[in-house]
């Protein structure tokens, strides 16, 4: 999962730049770089696994003049810096690139090498641009790297001209494109624009190409119908005050929950949401049911960011346990609904949040989850997830004594499988019941067809 982030303008618009990018900190957790054009190219990249984006970048800004600047924060190194034939450019991406080694294969045969590598593995970004750099322009570069890439690449290629904004070819990530007075902005996340007074005026189309000049917007390769964009955002990744296609995350979360307290004949005492992105969902089950929304489990360290994105199984711990403090006089014999996003592992869920509920003398704990059981890891790299951790997965495994090679019948609500999968996941975690939402319902909640959303997660097909 990355965001990324450009500016153009008439003037110099360093300052918008960086918050712009700041307003994109919850996306990543390696690295934030920037490039950015004005006499000469610049390019700066730093690890922020230990820091932020606004105290690792916050001196480069206060040094930098320029136009126009791309930046991504992300899980490996970018930009990448290319000298080519039409000319120097700069370019990030935010995407995965299923068919990285046949493509890597196919540029070794014809002579190229690649040198920001990293674990074994090419830089996305350098083979997106060694793609590029292989017809006459950058157009026909694109177009080409469209036509050979499997999976998801939306990205952005600062040169003299401006910025190449593209959207990749079945729209799984956004990107949206704002303007306030003289300065364009594209990025991931819309949280970046209200408060910096940009308007929105063009969610991109999949595989749509605009360059985003100082004097405007030129289309110069029209979008497709063929959506398929990541329904997991809304629920989980996105950002509260983010809107895409048009449809805000935040909105869809209280229909979520909405639609959760719709099924349910439970009357608890209270409802409280797994901060932060549980939250909304709480709130939508807690207005359905007329039942006060309290905050049993207070978080208090915004500063670590969202807890399954450090890549050791300790530091994601340690930060689970941490951040979460109870409040007994809100606990104490209360009959408790407890919505989440998603279950992805059930650890964290089981170890620092029910459990803190009981060990504060709950009465009853139920829990409540916004999407359904997650089945398949992501085809996208948008999370980090393996199959053999998800705690459906887990369930399965444990009742069959195997792998199944077909877990179709897990999928349906209705068979007996699932309730014995939920039951055995509902007993791990030590909650005193639980209930997913039915895909049916959170393809309703976003509000777009389902045909247009990527579900991969929930149902393994595209
Ligand atoms: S597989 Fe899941 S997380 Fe990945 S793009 Fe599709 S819906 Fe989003």
């Amino acid at each position: 999962m990355s965001g990324i982030f450009g500016a153009v303008s008439k003037n110099n618009c360093m300052e918008d730049f960086f918050y712009i990018g700041d307003y994109h900190s919850h996306l990543g957790s390696a690295f934030a770089g920037i490039a950015t054009c004005g006499k000469k190219m610049t390019r700066k990249i730093h690890d922020i696994r230990n820091s932020q984006f606004k105290s690792k970048l916050h001196d480069d800004f206060r040094s930098l003049k320029s136009k126009q600047g791309i930046g991504a924060i992300s899980f490996e190194e970018q930009p990448i810096y290319v000298k080519s034939k039409f000319g120097d450019f700069c370019l990030v991406v935010n995407g995965w690139i299923n068919n990285w080694k046949e493509l890597t294969k196919e540029l070794f045969s014809k002579g190229y090498s690649f040198s920001e590598v990293s674990e074994g593995r090419v830089n996305i970004p350098e083979l997106l641009s060694k793609l590029i750099v292989q017809k006459d322009s950058m157009l026909e570069g694109i177009e080409y790297a469209f036509s050979k890439i499997k999976g998801s690449a939306s990205f952005l290629i600062l040169n003299r001209e401006g910025i190449y904004a593209v959207r990749d070819k079945l729209g799984i990530s956004s990107l949206i494109i704002g303007k306030k007075n003289n300065t364009w902005a594209v990025v991931t996340e819309t949280s970046a624009f209200p408060n910096l007074g940009f308007k929105i005026v063009k969610y991109l189309l999949p595989g749509e190409v605009i360059l985003i000049g100082r004097n405007g917007l030129r289309q110069k390769h029209k979008g497709g119908k063929n959506l398929k964009i990541c329904a997991f955002q809304w629920i989980y990744t996105g950002f509260p005050t983010s809107s895409y296609e048009g449809i805000n995350v935040e909105i869809v979360r209280e229909r979520c929950g909405q639609f959760l307290a719709k099924d349910d004949p439970l009357q608890p005492d209270l409802i409280c949401g797994v901060p932060d992105s549980g939250i909304a969902h709480a709130l939508g089950y807690s207005m359905q049911k007329r039942i006060p929304y309290r905050r049993p489990l207070v978080k208090y360290t915004p500063g670590y960011g969202r807890s399954y994105l450090p890549s050791c199984q300790h530091t994601r711990e340690l930060i689970a346990r941490m951040k979460l403090i109870p409040i007994k006089e809100i606990i104490n014999k209360k009959r408790i609904v407890l919505c989440e996003d998603s279950i992805v592992r059930g650890t964290q869920l089981k170890s620092f949040t029910v459990q803190k509920l009981w060990d504060n003398n709950a009465k009853e704990v139920h829990l409540r989850v916004a999407c359904p059981p997650l089945m398949f890891p992501c085809r996208f790299n948008f999370s980090t997830r393996s199959i053999n951790e998800l705690a459906a997965r887990r369930a399965i495994k444990a009742l069959e004594r195997k792998e199944p090679l077909n877990v179709d019948k897990y999928l349906d609500e209705k068979s007996s499988q699932y309730k014995r999968m939920v039951s055995w996941i509902m007993k791990d975690i030590g909650a005193t019941s639980l209930k997913y939402q039915r895909l049916d319902n959170m393809v309703k909640a976003i509000g777009l067809p389902k045909d247009k959303l990527c579900l991969y997660c929930w149902s393994g097909k595209l």
